[in-house]
Formats: C-alpha cells, sequence, structure tokens
C-alpha cells in the first residue's frame, strides 16, 4: 500500500495532466473532471466528502491521492479590508499572497518564487535574494485557500466566487518559473476550476523576453511589464534583467504580445522613485519610447514602498501628479495606484515572506573561500 507521504498532491495538475494522471490509473477522463470541479470550485478536499463518486474510487484516491494546502504561518488584516496569508513552504522558506477587495471586484496577489533572482533595488523580495521556484500546486495552493476561506468569510450563495482577478505580482518572477506557472494559469481559466476570463488573470513580468514570447502562444493572458524607466542606462541599474534585455527588444516582445491579443494592451507598471526616475524630462522620454515602438499601452504608476534597507524614497504626490499629466496629455491612458495594506506590509513590494537566500549563500561562501577574488555580478 502506498504510504500518504507518497501520494500525490492533486493541487499539482491542470485538467489535462489530471486526466493524464487519472488515466494512468485505469480512470476515465470524466471522474477526473468530476474530482477537479470538486477541488477547485468547491473546496473539497476530503475524497469522502466527493459525494457523486463510487467508492472504490473513493477508496483509491484516499490511498493515493491527496489535495495538500500549504500551511498558514500567520494572517493578517489590514483597516481596508486587504487580508495578507504568510505560507510556510518548508525548508524556511515562506511565501506571500495579498487578498485585495474593491467595488467592482476582489483581486488576489500571488507570488511565484520563494525570493527573486532578479534583484531590482527598490524591491524588497529582491532584496532578500533568491531560494527557490514554487511548483505549480504551491502557487495553486495559494488561490485555493483564498477563494475557499473567503467565500465562508463573505458568506457568499454557492457556486459565487470570491476573487474575481489574479494577479502574478507577489514575490518572485513569474516568467523564470514558466513550467510551473502555465499549468497554474490554465486552472484559473478553467471553467471547471475558476472560472476566470483571460483578462482578469495578470501575468507581471520584469521582462523575461523570451517567455513574453512564449506565453502569448501558451496561455495569452493579460500582460503587465515593470517598466520604470524610459532608457536602457537608467533601467540597467533598477531592474538589473534589462542588461540581458534592453528597452527595445522588450518592446518587441510587447507588441507581437499584442498580436496574440488583439482586442488587448499592455499595462506597464511604473514605481515612482523619488529624485530616481520620477522627472518631467524622463516622463517625456517616455512617452517617445512607447510612440517610437508603437506599444498599445496603459500606465500605472506605483508610488514606492519603502521598506527598510531600500535607501529610496516615495516620490512626492504632487511629482506623480505632474508625470501622469504628461502621460496623459499626450493621449496615453494612465492612473496611480492606490496603495492597499501598507499597514500590514501587503503593498507592492513589501512582501518580504521568509526567504532562505541560496545565490548570495553561494557568493558568500565563493568569496570566503578565495577573499581576493573579483567581486561577483552584484
Ligand atoms: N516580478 C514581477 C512581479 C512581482 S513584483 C515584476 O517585477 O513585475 C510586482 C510589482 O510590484 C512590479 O511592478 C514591481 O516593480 C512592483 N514593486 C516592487 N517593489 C516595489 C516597491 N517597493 N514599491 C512599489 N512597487 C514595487
Ligand atoms: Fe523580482 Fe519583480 Fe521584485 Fe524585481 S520587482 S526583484 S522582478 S519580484
Amino acid at each position: 500500500m502506498t504510504s500518504a507521504l507518497a501520494a500525490t498532491n492533486l493541487l499539482q495538475f491542470d485538467r489535462d495532466g489530471l486526466v493524464a494522471w487519472f488515466a494512468q490509473h485505469g480512470q476515465p477522463a470524466f471522474r477526473a473532471r468530476q474530482v477537479f470541479r470538486w477541488v477547485h470550485q468547491k473546496g473539497v478536499a476530503d475524497f469522502d466528502a466527493m459525494s457523486d463518486l463510487a467508492k472504490p474510487l473513493r477508496q483509491f484516491l484516499r490511498t493515493h491521492a491527496t489535495v495538500a494546502a500549504l500551511p498558514v504561518l500567520a494572517e493578517s488584516r489590514s483597516a481596508d479590508g486587504t487580508v495578507k496569508w504568510l505560507f510556510d513552504v518548508g525548508g524556511g522558506n515562506a511565501v506571500e499572497a495579498v487578498f485585495i477587495p474593491e467595488a467592482q471586484r476582489n483581486t488576489l496577489c500571488v507570488s511565484s518564487q520563494a525570493g527573486c533572482a532578479v534583484n531590482c533595488s527598490f524591491c524588497s523580495t529582491g532584496h532578500q535574494g533568491f531560494s527557490r521556484n514554487l511548483q505549480t500546486w504551491e502557487i495553486l495552493a495559494q488561490l485555493w485557500h483564498a477563494e475557499f476561506t473567503m467565500r465562508r468569510e463573505l458568506a457568499l450563495p454557492a457556486g459565487e466566487r470570491a476573487i474575481s482577478n489574479v494577479v502574478m505580482m507577489g514575490m518572485g518572477e513569474p516568467l523564470q518559473n514558466y513550467a510551473a506557472l502555465i499549468p497554474a494559469l490554465r486552472v484559473m481559466l478553467d471553467d471547471d476550476g475558476y472560472g476566470l476570463s483571460r483578462r482578469r488573470v495578470t501575468v507581471s513580468t520584469s521582462g523575461v523576453v523570451p517567455m513574453i514570447e512564449r506565453l502569448a502562444q501558451d496561455c495569452p493572458v493579460a500582460l503587465a511589464v515593470s517598466l520604470h524607466a524610459p532608457n536602457d542606462a537608467l533601467r540597467d541599474e533598477l531592474v538589473p534583467l534589462n542588461r540581458k534585455y534592453p528597452l527595445h527588444e522588450l518592446l518587441a516582445a510587447c507588441r507581437h504580445y499584442l498580436d496574440f491579443a488583439p482586442r488587448d494592451f499592455i499595462t506597464f507598471e511604473y514605481c515612482m522613485l523619488d529624485g530616481v526616475n520620477d522627472t518631467p524630462e524622463l516622463a517625456q522620454q517616455l512617452v517617445r519610447l512607447v510612440q517610437a515602438e508603437q506599444v498599445r499601452c496603459k500606465f500605472n504608476l506605483i508610488p514606492f514602498n519603502p521598506f527598510p534597507q531600500s535607501g529610496l524614497r516615495r516620490s512626492p504626490a504632487a511629482r506623480v501628479a505632474a508625470f501622469a499629466q504628461i502621460l496623459l496629455d499626450a493621449g496615453i491612458v494612465t492612473t496611480v495606484r492606490k496603495t492597499r495594506g501598507d499597514d500590514i506590509d501587503a503593498a507592492c513590494g513589501q512582501l518580504a515572506g521568509e526567504v532562505q537566500d541560496r545565490t548570495r549563500r553561494v557568493i558568500r561562501m565563493q568569496q570566503a573561500a578565495a577573499p581576493t577574488a573579483a567581486h561577483p555580478a552584484h
């Protein structure tokens, strides 16, 4: 008999994956679909509660499968209704997800990695370094937990969903965890899963160009690109990945992306840093850049959310407004993101979780072994 430890976590699969797993065990596709619905539409983890499954199948699933959520280490609630969960992903790592209620929608911000290797200078996750990619089930477990916790809490009628939008804007760079991301996105979009429309699921990226191209073909959800600077010299400093994929290549990838999603636009995120990237000259340069590259876009200006040791400050509101006005005058739709949940450190870029940084540990070890060696990249 298979031990509970060897049981397969069914949160790991998109629908096709689950059908394939069922087929391996001699079970027909429609059974997989029933189980998929119990798990993702009803939040049921106990196979015995899946009342339309035959007894022997339930018995089989009890032995060979599990629907295992992530342990919650902490839950914090903001005065504005924002809820943040800290999930234990083992090995001393923890990741965060944030539920953001608004009048017309409820958004869940989901993490894709424990830490992040891109190392943007203004991001708290980046400062922590990188530990590992999350698996598909760990990405989906954040949504699963948040959806069914909030459904109970908001006392929603049966079948009504608590979460209407998902943004991959938590910890990590989702396009550096592509293989795990795609099945997770498919479950979000699946009518037997969370049933979210393509435009209500957003992948936010710092600009992993080859993966933007692949995402367009595999799963063209809404794309947000973290721009933060209108020229390569400044962007190289703020988003080190720019040295590998400079602006011209990034904007070409954005243009191609829209070929697969003809009525869509790219959302450019721009974190407003006092005295760094917020002058009127840079706003004008930004207008020239997106016009020259012909990318259909909107801008979302994000007031910088400070965290200890960043050494950076938030742009004053008047400077943000002036910057926005220059974009608006050029006919570019521009919004300024309202900061939510900052009283519980749940705002953009404040998600820190707990990360056992492997990259820097390696670097430190190398330095200890060879104190005279040249500096590592960062
Ligand atoms: N790695 C992806 C998604 C996670 S970050 C990306 O970079 O796009 C989600 C958003 O939060 C990005 O636009 C990022 O630039 C922004 N962000 C990061 N740190 C921030 C901070 N301290 N204040 C405000 N926004 C921040
Ligand atoms: Fe990573 Fe995004 Fe933070 Fe940059 S802003 S370090 S890409 S999580």
